[in-house]
Protein backbone atom coordinates (compact mmCIF):
# COMPACT_ATOMS: atom_id res chain seq x y z
CA UNK A 1 0.00 0.00 0.00
CA UNK A 2 1.54 3.49 -0.72
CA UNK A 3 -0.10 6.36 1.16
CA UNK A 4 0.00 10.21 1.38
CA UNK A 5 0.09 11.53 4.14
CA UNK A 6 -2.01 14.94 4.43
CA UNK A 7 -0.94 16.53 8.11
CA UNK A 8 1.33 14.14 9.13
CA UNK A 9 2.84 16.06 11.93
CA UNK A 10 -0.78 16.03 14.15
CA UNK A 11 -2.09 13.73 16.63
CA UNK A 12 -3.56 11.92 13.80
CA UNK A 13 -0.85 11.99 11.69
CA UNK A 14 2.23 11.04 14.11
CA UNK A 15 -0.52 7.69 15.12
CA UNK A 16 -1.08 6.72 11.46
CA UNK A 17 3.07 6.38 11.57
CA UNK A 18 2.71 4.45 14.39
CA UNK A 19 0.44 1.85 12.52
CA UNK A 20 3.13 2.02 9.48
CA UNK A 21 5.95 0.98 12.14
CA UNK A 22 3.53 -1.52 13.13
CA UNK A 23 3.33 -3.29 10.08
CA UNK A 24 5.65 -3.94 7.23
CA UNK A 25 3.51 -3.44 4.06
CA UNK A 26 2.63 0.23 3.75
CA UNK A 27 5.29 2.98 1.80
CA UNK A 28 4.61 6.29 2.56
CA UNK A 29 5.09 8.36 -0.28
CA UNK A 30 4.53 11.88 0.87
CA UNK A 31 3.77 13.91 4.04
CA UNK A 32 2.90 17.50 5.27
CA UNK A 33 2.55 19.91 7.80
CA UNK A 34 1.71 23.43 7.98
CA UNK A 35 5.08 24.81 9.44
CA UNK A 36 6.61 21.64 12.09
CA UNK A 37 9.32 20.98 9.43
CA UNK A 38 11.81 19.73 12.54
CA UNK A 39 8.94 16.44 12.90
CA UNK A 40 8.94 16.74 9.03
CA UNK A 41 12.31 16.00 8.36
CA UNK A 42 12.82 13.57 10.86
CA UNK A 43 9.52 11.84 9.79
CA UNK A 44 11.53 12.01 5.99
CA UNK A 45 15.08 10.48 7.95
CA UNK A 46 12.40 7.94 8.50
CA UNK A 47 9.95 6.88 6.37
CA UNK A 48 11.71 8.09 3.03
CA UNK A 49 9.17 9.62 0.97
CA UNK A 50 9.28 10.75 -2.20
CA UNK A 51 7.51 14.15 -1.41
CA UNK A 52 7.24 16.77 1.46
CA UNK A 53 4.84 19.32 1.33
CA UNK A 54 5.19 22.54 4.16
CA UNK A 55 1.97 24.77 2.97
CA UNK A 56 4.57 27.81 4.72
CA UNK A 57 6.36 28.53 2.37
CA UNK A 58 9.44 29.89 3.97
CA UNK A 59 9.72 26.95 6.01
CA UNK A 60 9.43 24.80 2.89
CA UNK A 61 12.46 26.68 1.75
CA UNK A 62 14.36 25.89 5.05
CA UNK A 63 13.53 22.28 4.62
CA UNK A 64 14.87 21.90 1.19
CA UNK A 65 18.30 22.91 2.43
CA UNK A 66 17.96 20.47 5.58
CA UNK A 67 16.81 17.51 3.30
CA UNK A 68 19.06 18.23 0.22
CA UNK A 69 21.14 15.27 1.08
CA UNK A 70 17.58 12.87 0.41
CA UNK A 71 16.20 12.17 -2.75
CA UNK A 72 12.65 14.24 -2.28
CA UNK A 73 10.88 16.91 -3.32
CA UNK A 74 9.47 19.79 -1.12
CA UNK A 75 6.15 21.70 -2.23
CA UNK A 76 4.52 24.26 -0.72
CA UNK A 77 1.11 26.03 -0.61
CA UNK A 78 -2.51 24.62 -1.65
CA UNK A 79 -0.50 23.59 -4.93
CA UNK A 80 1.92 21.31 -3.02
CA UNK A 81 -1.02 19.70 -0.74
CA UNK A 82 -2.52 18.94 -4.46
CA UNK A 83 0.00 17.75 -5.66
CA UNK A 84 0.81 15.09 -2.77
CA UNK A 85 -2.88 14.22 -2.78
CA UNK A 86 -2.98 13.34 -6.11
CA UNK A 87 0.68 11.99 -7.24
CA UNK A 88 0.58 9.05 -9.28
CA UNK A 89 2.72 6.61 -6.95
CA UNK A 90 -0.32 7.12 -4.11
CA UNK A 91 -3.23 4.67 -3.94
CA UNK A 92 -4.28 5.83 -0.66
CA UNK A 93 -4.42 9.24 0.80
CA UNK A 94 -5.36 10.04 4.75
CA UNK A 95 -6.42 13.48 5.48
CA UNK A 96 -5.61 14.40 8.83
CA UNK A 97 -5.19 18.22 8.19
CA UNK A 98 -7.04 20.10 10.71
CA UNK A 99 -9.82 22.26 9.10
CA UNK A 100 -11.71 23.11 5.89
CA UNK A 101 -8.28 23.85 4.46
CA UNK A 102 -8.58 19.60 3.70
CA UNK A 103 -11.63 20.59 1.06
CA UNK A 104 -9.47 21.04 -2.27
CA UNK A 105 -6.97 18.40 -1.59
CA UNK A 106 -9.55 16.45 -0.99
CA UNK A 107 -11.92 16.77 -4.21
CA UNK A 108 -8.40 17.04 -6.23
CA UNK A 109 -7.41 13.38 -4.67
CA UNK A 110 -10.96 11.93 -5.50
CA UNK A 111 -10.67 13.21 -9.08
CA UNK A 112 -7.36 11.34 -9.87
CA UNK A 113 -8.99 8.31 -8.31
CA UNK A 114 -7.12 8.06 -4.91
CA UNK A 115 -9.11 6.23 -1.97
CA UNK A 116 -9.50 8.38 0.85
CA UNK A 117 -8.68 7.79 4.46
CA UNK A 118 -10.91 10.40 5.77
CA UNK A 119 -10.02 11.96 9.15
CA UNK A 120 -10.51 15.74 8.46
CA UNK A 121 -14.13 16.20 9.45
CA UNK A 122 -14.49 19.65 8.36
CA UNK A 123 -14.12 18.71 4.89
CA UNK A 124 -17.71 16.29 4.88
CA UNK A 125 -19.19 18.89 6.90
CA UNK A 126 -19.00 21.71 4.42
CA UNK A 127 -18.76 20.42 1.27
CA UNK A 128 -20.40 16.16 2.09
CA UNK A 129 -22.51 17.05 -1.28
CA UNK A 130 -19.92 17.41 -3.84
CA UNK A 131 -17.48 15.15 -1.85
CA UNK A 132 -19.58 11.84 -1.89
CA UNK A 133 -20.69 12.35 -4.89
CA UNK A 134 -17.64 12.82 -6.48
CA UNK A 135 -16.83 9.68 -4.96
CA UNK A 136 -19.42 7.88 -6.10
CA UNK A 137 -18.50 9.30 -9.81
CA UNK A 138 -14.63 8.25 -9.52
CA UNK A 139 -15.26 4.93 -7.55
CA UNK A 140 -13.13 5.29 -4.96
CA UNK A 141 -13.62 4.53 -1.15
CA UNK A 142 -14.29 7.34 1.14
CA UNK A 143 -13.13 5.28 4.61
CA UNK A 144 -13.97 6.76 8.20
CA UNK A 145 -11.16 7.39 10.46
CA UNK A 146 -12.97 9.63 12.94
CA UNK A 147 -13.47 6.64 15.59
CA UNK A 148 -17.89 7.48 15.85
CA UNK A 149 -17.75 6.69 12.22
CA UNK A 150 -15.54 3.57 12.09
CA UNK A 151 -17.60 2.33 14.92
CA UNK A 152 -20.54 2.50 12.75
CA UNK A 153 -18.56 1.06 9.70
CA UNK A 154 -17.75 -1.54 11.27
CA UNK A 155 -21.17 -2.04 12.73
CA UNK A 156 -22.90 -1.59 9.06
CA UNK A 157 -20.94 -4.90 7.83
CA UNK A 158 -22.60 -7.57 6.16
CA UNK A 159 -25.92 -6.14 6.64
CA UNK A 160 -28.18 -3.75 4.06
CA UNK A 161 -27.95 -0.13 4.35
CA UNK A 162 -31.71 0.18 3.59
CA UNK A 163 -32.47 -1.84 7.15
CA UNK A 164 -31.00 0.59 8.72
CA UNK A 165 -33.51 2.57 11.27
CA UNK A 166 -30.85 4.85 13.28
CA UNK A 167 -27.84 5.66 13.97
CA UNK A 168 -26.47 6.16 17.73
CA UNK A 169 -23.17 8.19 17.98
CA UNK A 170 -21.51 8.06 21.56
CA UNK A 171 -19.94 11.36 23.16
CA UNK A 172 -17.35 11.24 25.89
CA UNK A 173 -19.35 14.65 26.78
CA UNK A 174 -15.86 15.94 27.68
CA UNK A 175 -14.38 17.40 30.67
CA UNK A 176 -17.58 19.69 31.55
CA UNK A 177 -20.19 16.53 31.43
CA UNK A 178 -20.71 17.02 35.19
CA UNK A 179 -20.45 21.15 35.48
CA UNK A 180 -23.28 23.36 35.36
CA UNK A 181 -23.63 25.88 32.94
CA UNK A 182 -22.97 28.64 36.00
CA UNK A 183 -19.26 27.20 35.95
CA UNK A 184 -18.91 26.90 32.35
CA UNK A 185 -18.79 30.44 32.62
CA UNK A 186 -15.03 30.88 33.68
CA UNK A 187 -13.62 28.13 32.05
CA UNK A 188 -10.57 28.80 31.13
CA UNK A 189 -8.13 27.48 27.95
CA UNK A 190 -6.38 25.31 30.20
CA UNK A 191 -9.29 23.03 31.74
CA UNK A 192 -10.68 22.87 28.31
CA UNK A 193 -7.56 21.33 26.77
CA UNK A 194 -7.78 18.62 29.44
CA UNK A 195 -9.93 15.75 27.78
CA UNK A 196 -11.01 12.66 30.01
CA UNK A 197 -10.70 9.74 27.50
CA UNK A 198 -9.02 10.87 24.48
CA UNK A 199 -5.69 13.04 23.59
CA UNK A 200 -5.80 15.31 20.20
CA UNK A 201 -4.81 18.17 18.43
CA UNK A 202 -5.85 21.37 20.28
CA UNK A 203 -8.79 22.30 18.39
CA UNK A 204 -10.84 19.03 18.18
CA UNK A 205 -10.03 18.91 21.94
CA UNK A 206 -11.79 22.37 22.45
CA UNK A 207 -14.59 21.06 19.78
CA UNK A 208 -15.25 17.76 22.36
CA UNK A 209 -15.12 20.38 25.52
CA UNK A 210 -18.37 21.86 24.10
CA UNK A 211 -19.77 19.26 21.94
CA UNK A 212 -19.53 21.24 18.61
CA UNK A 213 -17.71 18.00 17.97
CA UNK A 214 -20.22 15.87 17.95
CA UNK A 215 -22.24 18.46 16.05
CA UNK A 216 -19.86 18.36 13.05
CA UNK A 217 -19.91 14.35 13.87
CA UNK A 218 -23.48 14.40 13.49
CA UNK A 219 -23.06 16.29 9.81
CA UNK A 220 -20.31 14.04 8.92
CA UNK A 221 -22.59 10.81 9.61
CA UNK A 222 -25.23 12.22 7.64
CA UNK A 223 -22.75 12.29 4.47
CA UNK A 224 -20.80 9.33 5.26
CA UNK A 225 -23.75 6.80 5.40
CA UNK A 226 -26.82 8.84 3.57
CA UNK A 227 -29.20 9.26 6.51
CA UNK A 228 -31.63 11.58 7.57
CA UNK A 229 -31.04 14.25 10.46
CA UNK A 230 -33.76 12.52 12.38
CA UNK A 231 -31.98 9.07 12.13
CA UNK A 232 -29.06 10.46 13.97
CA UNK A 233 -29.03 9.82 17.87
CA UNK A 234 -26.24 11.21 20.38
CA UNK A 235 -25.93 9.91 23.68
CA UNK A 236 -23.42 10.73 26.51
CA UNK A 237 -21.21 7.35 27.26
CA UNK A 238 -18.34 8.47 29.40
CA UNK A 239 -16.04 5.81 29.86
CA UNK A 240 -15.63 6.37 25.74
CA UNK A 241 -15.78 2.13 25.36
CA UNK A 242 -18.89 1.73 22.81
CA UNK A 243 -17.32 3.59 20.05
CA UNK A 244 -20.93 4.16 18.47
CA UNK A 245 -23.79 1.89 17.36
CA UNK A 246 -26.44 0.98 14.66
CA UNK A 247 -30.10 0.00 15.47
CA UNK A 248 -32.10 -1.52 12.29
CA UNK A 249 -35.32 -2.20 11.55
CA UNK A 250 -35.69 -4.93 13.51
CA UNK A 251 -34.94 -2.90 16.95
CA UNK A 252 -31.43 -5.07 16.95
CA UNK A 253 -28.91 -2.86 17.65
CA UNK A 254 -24.61 -3.72 16.62
CA UNK A 255 -22.12 -1.79 17.91
CA UNK A 256 -18.23 -1.50 17.80
CA UNK A 257 -16.40 -1.37 21.39
CA UNK A 258 -12.49 -1.05 22.53
CA UNK A 259 -10.56 0.86 24.65
CA UNK A 260 -9.89 4.24 23.09
CA UNK A 261 -6.81 4.54 20.68
CA UNK A 262 -7.08 6.05 17.34
CA UNK A 263 -4.57 3.52 15.94
CA UNK A 264 -7.78 1.00 15.56
CA UNK A 265 -9.78 3.23 13.25
CA UNK A 266 -7.18 4.47 10.82
CA UNK A 267 -5.54 1.11 10.74
CA UNK A 268 -8.73 -0.69 10.03
CA UNK A 269 -9.56 1.95 7.29
CA UNK A 270 -6.26 1.44 5.61
CA UNK A 271 -6.82 -2.34 5.26
CA UNK A 272 -10.65 -2.68 4.97
CA UNK A 273 -11.69 -4.84 5.36
CA UNK A 274 -8.51 -6.68 6.75
CA UNK A 275 -8.24 -6.49 10.19
CA UNK A 276 -4.61 -6.64 11.51
CA UNK A 277 -3.03 -7.06 15.31
CA UNK A 278 -3.15 -4.48 17.19
CA UNK A 279 -1.26 -4.13 20.64
CA UNK A 280 -2.19 -2.34 23.33
CA UNK A 281 -4.99 -3.16 26.34
CA UNK A 282 -8.29 -4.86 25.80
CA UNK A 283 -11.32 -4.41 27.64
CA UNK A 284 -11.89 -6.44 30.41
CA UNK A 285 -15.75 -5.74 31.28
CA UNK A 286 -15.87 -7.34 34.61
CA UNK A 287 -13.23 -4.71 35.88
CA UNK A 288 -15.04 -1.74 34.19
CA UNK A 289 -18.02 -2.70 36.10
CA UNK A 290 -20.64 -0.33 34.27
CA UNK A 291 -21.53 1.37 31.36
CA UNK A 292 -23.49 4.37 31.58
CA UNK A 293 -25.35 6.64 29.89
CA UNK A 294 -26.86 10.47 29.49
CA UNK A 295 -28.41 13.14 27.42
CA UNK A 296 -26.57 15.78 26.26
CA UNK A 297 -27.85 18.83 27.67
CA UNK A 298 -28.97 21.16 25.06
CA UNK A 299 -28.39 24.49 26.95
CA UNK A 300 -25.42 23.56 28.36
CA UNK A 301 -24.12 22.35 25.00
CA UNK A 302 -25.93 25.14 22.93
CA UNK A 303 -23.13 24.33 20.07
CA UNK A 304 -24.19 20.59 19.78
CA UNK A 305 -27.70 21.68 19.49
CA UNK A 306 -26.87 24.61 16.55
CA UNK A 307 -25.67 21.75 14.72
CA UNK A 308 -28.72 20.05 14.23
CA UNK A 309 -30.42 23.38 12.58
CA UNK A 310 -27.29 24.26 10.47
CA UNK A 311 -27.25 20.62 9.52
CA UNK A 312 -31.24 20.78 8.75
CA UNK A 313 -31.09 24.08 6.83
CA UNK A 314 -28.21 22.75 5.04
CA UNK A 315 -26.80 24.62 1.90
CA UNK A 316 -24.25 26.77 3.26
CA UNK A 317 -25.42 27.11 7.07
CA UNK A 318 -23.24 23.96 7.96
CA UNK A 319 -19.91 26.44 6.44
CA UNK A 320 -21.13 28.88 8.95
CA UNK A 321 -21.27 26.75 11.88
CA UNK A 322 -18.05 25.24 10.87
CA UNK A 323 -16.00 28.16 9.85
CA UNK A 324 -17.51 30.41 12.69
CA UNK A 325 -16.52 27.92 15.26
CA UNK A 326 -13.00 27.34 13.82
CA UNK A 327 -12.44 31.38 14.07
CA UNK A 328 -14.10 31.17 17.57
CA UNK A 329 -12.33 28.50 18.44
CA UNK A 330 -8.70 30.06 17.23
CA UNK A 331 -9.97 33.50 18.92
CA UNK A 332 -10.49 31.31 22.44
CA UNK A 333 -7.03 29.54 22.25
CA UNK A 334 -5.80 32.98 22.01
CA UNK A 335 -7.76 33.89 25.07
CA UNK A 336 -9.07 36.91 23.63
CA UNK A 337 -12.87 35.99 24.34
CA UNK A 338 -14.44 33.81 26.72
CA UNK A 339 -15.74 30.20 26.79
CA UNK A 340 -19.11 30.61 26.46
CA UNK A 341 -19.01 33.22 23.95
CA UNK A 342 -17.83 30.15 20.99
CA UNK A 343 -21.59 28.76 21.02
CA UNK A 344 -22.63 32.39 20.81
CA UNK A 345 -20.42 33.38 18.04
CA UNK A 346 -22.04 29.92 16.26
CA UNK A 347 -25.22 31.10 16.74
CA UNK A 348 -25.07 34.78 15.66
CA UNK A 349 -22.96 33.83 12.57
CA UNK A 350 -26.10 31.62 11.53
CA UNK A 351 -28.65 34.46 12.43
CA UNK A 352 -27.11 36.75 9.90
CA UNK A 353 -26.80 34.00 7.17
CA UNK A 354 -28.90 33.25 4.65
CA UNK A 355 -28.10 29.71 3.15
CA UNK A 356 -27.42 28.80 -0.75
CA UNK A 357 -28.57 25.71 -1.56
CA UNK A 358 -25.92 22.94 -3.24
CA UNK A 359 -23.42 25.55 -2.81
CA UNK A 360 -20.13 25.12 -5.41
CA UNK A 361 -16.74 25.34 -4.02
CA UNK A 362 -16.31 28.66 -4.64
CA UNK A 363 -19.27 29.37 -2.51
CA UNK A 364 -18.44 27.10 0.10
CA UNK A 365 -15.34 29.52 0.53
CA UNK A 366 -16.91 32.79 0.37
CA UNK A 367 -19.14 31.66 3.15
CA UNK A 368 -16.10 30.35 5.47
CA UNK A 369 -14.16 33.61 4.53
CA UNK A 370 -17.91 35.53 5.66
CA UNK A 371 -18.45 33.85 8.64
CA UNK A 372 -14.92 34.59 9.95
CA UNK A 373 -15.70 38.51 8.99
CA UNK A 374 -18.54 38.05 10.48
CA UNK A 375 -17.32 36.62 13.74
CA UNK A 376 -14.22 39.24 13.85
CA UNK A 377 -16.75 42.26 14.07
CA UNK A 378 -18.95 40.06 16.08
CA UNK A 379 -15.59 39.93 19.22
CA UNK A 380 -14.88 43.48 18.19
CA UNK A 381 -18.61 44.36 19.57
CA UNK A 382 -18.03 42.33 22.48
CA UNK A 383 -14.41 43.34 23.54
P1 LIG B 1 -3.57 18.42 14.93
O1 LIG B 1 -3.75 19.84 15.22
O2 LIG B 1 -2.91 17.55 15.94
O3 LIG B 1 -2.77 18.24 13.56
C1 LIG B 1 -3.13 18.92 12.40
C2 LIG B 1 -2.17 18.57 11.28
O4 LIG B 1 -2.51 19.32 10.13
C3 LIG B 1 -0.71 18.93 11.58
O5 LIG B 1 0.12 18.01 10.90
C4 LIG B 1 -0.59 20.32 10.98
O6 LIG B 1 0.75 20.72 10.70
C5 LIG B 1 -1.39 20.08 9.71
N1 LIG B 1 -1.86 21.31 9.08
C6 LIG B 1 -2.59 22.31 9.64
N2 LIG B 1 -2.81 23.28 8.74
C7 LIG B 1 -2.23 22.87 7.59
C8 LIG B 1 -2.08 23.44 6.32
N3 LIG B 1 -2.57 24.64 6.03
N4 LIG B 1 -1.41 22.72 5.38
C9 LIG B 1 -0.88 21.53 5.65
N5 LIG B 1 -0.97 20.94 6.85
C10 LIG B 1 -1.63 21.60 7.80
O7 LIG B 1 -5.02 17.85 14.56
P2 LIG B 1 -5.61 16.39 14.78
O8 LIG B 1 -4.65 15.36 14.29
O9 LIG B 1 -6.16 16.28 16.15
O10 LIG B 1 -6.88 16.43 13.82
C11 LIG B 1 -6.78 16.35 12.41
C12 LIG B 1 -8.17 16.13 11.83
O11 LIG B 1 -8.64 14.86 12.28
C13 LIG B 1 -9.21 17.15 12.29
O12 LIG B 1 -10.10 17.39 11.26
C14 LIG B 1 -9.91 16.44 13.45
O13 LIG B 1 -11.24 16.88 13.61
C15 LIG B 1 -9.87 15.00 12.96
N6 LIG B 1 -9.94 14.00 14.03
C16 LIG B 1 -8.96 13.94 14.99
C17 LIG B 1 -9.01 13.01 16.00
C18 LIG B 1 -7.91 12.89 17.01
O14 LIG B 1 -7.91 11.94 17.80
N7 LIG B 1 -6.93 13.77 17.03
C19 LIG B 1 -10.14 12.07 16.10
C20 LIG B 1 -11.08 12.18 15.02
C21 LIG B 1 -10.97 13.12 14.04
P3 LIG B 1 1.65 21.50 11.85
O15 LIG B 1 2.10 20.42 12.78
O16 LIG B 1 2.78 22.10 11.09
O17 LIG B 1 0.75 22.51 12.48
MG1 LIG C 1 -14.78 11.37 16.92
Amino acid sequence: MKLSILGSTGSIGTQTLDVVRNNNDIEVVAISANSNIELLEKQAREFNPEMICVYDVDKAEQLKTSVSDLNVKVVSGMDGLIEIATMNSADIVLTAVVGMIGIRPTIEAIKARKDIALANKETLVTAGHIIMSLADEYNVKILPVDSEHSAIFQSLQGNKRSQVSKIILTASGGPFRNSSYEDLKNVTVEAALKHPNWSMGRKITIDSSTMVNKGLEVMEAKWLFGVDYDQIDVVIQPQSLIHSMVEYVDGGIIAQLGTPDMKLPIQYALYYPDRKWLGGERVNFAEIGSITFMKPDPIKFKGFRLAYDAGRIGGTMPTVYNAANEWAVSKFLNKKIKYLDIADLIEGAMEGHKAIQNPSLEQILETEKAAHEDVEEMINKIN
